[in-house]
């Protein structure tokens, strides 16, 4: 099949680089002439792994092509998907301008009939609008071309990304057009093999599956970060709680590990959508809003812990905080939203010193938070620490599981620990000298 995919960042280039390794013809259009040069010179400009060498594979056997020109795009291809960014507007809102922009490029450039996917997430009621924008494009030519506007969001997880995409859990597809259907049926096949896999619904229905599977993801992380609060001020221990309830089989184990608040590129923003969407149509969405105030506390729970143990000692200006972990979470270069940066904020701006390391998201942090007064980005996980009074983890990355505790007691100033993800054994860190502060369970002093 041939397909145009419009926005090549993390959704755009991982939904290529799988529909080409099936066989498809594809090609990526995208606004920004940087990365389209990096995508042709065989490199990939975002951190993902396994999408560098498929990427690699498909572009070297040509069906995966790269250019800057939608109208190449559209003219070879029946199916173009939207993937562009929608990000949280000033209002809380999503800001469509990024879809609204390729809607009419497509009206104003198609030539023959589309099957235009909406990938991108956005509030229901998007695929109407975009339909209304390309109509409009079209009857200002005076032209009269069938097409169909299709909702698929996507599910995949930044670090597992094409994982994700080569063995989702669901593809929704949501159209009342069966023709679409059925060719949307059939480029899924290959990654939805048993036939429920994939699943046909409304239009409006399938934009609302997306926002509803963040929400409630998001309120599963607020929901224990919340215990864990709980759990400090009671002396409980939350990790027994969370071995304590995931047991229960309609609770489950995953995505209840409590730590310093969600980040990334799409729950902040898509937790705060929805409730700008009920908002918009008369509903107060109570829980979502609250999922939302728990999170945003959370970010500083960190901060607050050192703030909290160094006020005894004279505050912590003029103290250094090792940090180790930038972006939002493991296995991945994304900072946007993520945790580490409200910590750095809180602390820089008492008049700490935060030395800050992660394994692949440095650069992308210098570009983004480097001008930050009191914040240094190195380049080892050993280096940030020398000099530094206490560390602070904030990412839950596997090369800071294990450390060498005994060089980090020996470069530190002091044996104090930070733990924001709850990645140590808190008798372990007591046993090897250190005081210890993690999430919803009794501190180490
Ligand atoms: P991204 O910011 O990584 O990439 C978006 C790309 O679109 C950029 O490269 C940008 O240059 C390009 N672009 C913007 N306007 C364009 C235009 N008019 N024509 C061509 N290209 C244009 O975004 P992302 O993280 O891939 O997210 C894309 C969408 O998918 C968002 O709606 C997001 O909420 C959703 N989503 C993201 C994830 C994720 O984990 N990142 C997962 C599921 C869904």
């Amino acid at each position: 099949m041939n397909v145009c995919i419009v926005g090549t960042g993390y959704v755009g280039l991982v939904s290529a680089a799988c529909f080409a390794e099936m066989g498809n013809n594809i090609i990526c259009v995208d606004v920004n002439p940087k990365v389209v040069e990096t995508l042709e010179a065989g490199k990939v400009h975002i951190f993902e792994p396994g999408l560098e060498e498929l990427v690699k594979r498909n572009t070297q056997e040509g069906r995966l092509h790269f250019t800057t020109d939608l109208k190449d795009g559209l003219e070879q291809s029946q199916v173009v998907f939207i993937t562009v960014g929608t990000p949280c507007g000033a209002d809380g809102r999503c800001d469509l301008k990024y879809v609204d922009a390729v809607a009419r490029e497509v009206g104003q450039s198609m030539k023959s009939p589309k099957i235009v996917v909406d990938k991108s997430t956005v509030p229901v009621g998007t695929a109407d609008h975009v339909r209304e924008i390309i109509a409009g494009e079209l009857a200002k030519r005076g032209e009269d071309i069938s097409f169909d506007v299709v909702s698929n969001p996507e599910f995949l997880k930044e670090g597992d990304a094409v994982n994700d995409f080569m063995k989702p859990d669901r593809v929704i597809v949501g159209t009342e057009d069966e023709e679409s259907a059925k060719v949307l049926r059939a480029l899924y096949s290959p990654f939805a093999r048993s036939r429920e896999k994939l699943i046909v619904m409304g239009v409006r229905s399938a934009e609302m599956t997306k926002y509803a599977a963040n929400c409630m993801l998001a309120t599963k992380i607020s929901f224990i970060n919340e215990v864990a609060n709980i759990c400090e001020r009671v002396g409980a221990n939350v990790t027994e709680v969370r071995a304590g309830i995931g047991s229960d089989s309609r609770i489950g184990y995953s995505f209840i590990y409590p730590g310093v608040g969600y980040g990334g590129s799409c729950f902040p923003k898509d937790v705060k959508a929805l409730i700008g969407t009920a908002n918009d149509h008369g509903y107060n969405a109570r829980l979502i809003r609250s999922v939302d105030e728990v999170n945003d506390d959370q970010k500083h729970i960190l901060a607050d812990k050192v703030k909290a143990y160094f006020e005894p000692q004279g505050g912590v200006q003029g103290r250094t905080l090792a940090l180790w972990g930038i972006a939002f979470k493991a296995n991945t270069d994304d900072i946007r939203e993520a945790s580490a940066t409200e910590v750095i904020k809180d602390l820089t701006a008492l008049g700490m010193k935060v030395k800050a390391y992660d394994p692949v998201a440095n650069e992308r942090a210098r570009e983004e938070i480097g001008h930050i007064e009191g914040l240094e980005i190195l380049e080892s996980q050993y280096d940030v620490l020398q000099g530094a009074d206490a560390l602070a983890v904030v990412t839950d990355w596997n090369q800071f599981r294990n450390p060498d505790l005994d060089r980090i007691k020996a470069l530190l100033n002091a044996p104090i620990v930070f733990d924001g993800r709850n990645l140590y054994l808190p008798e372990r860190m007591g046993q090897a000298g250190f005081a210890y502060f993690s999430i919803g369970r009794p501190p180490v002093k």
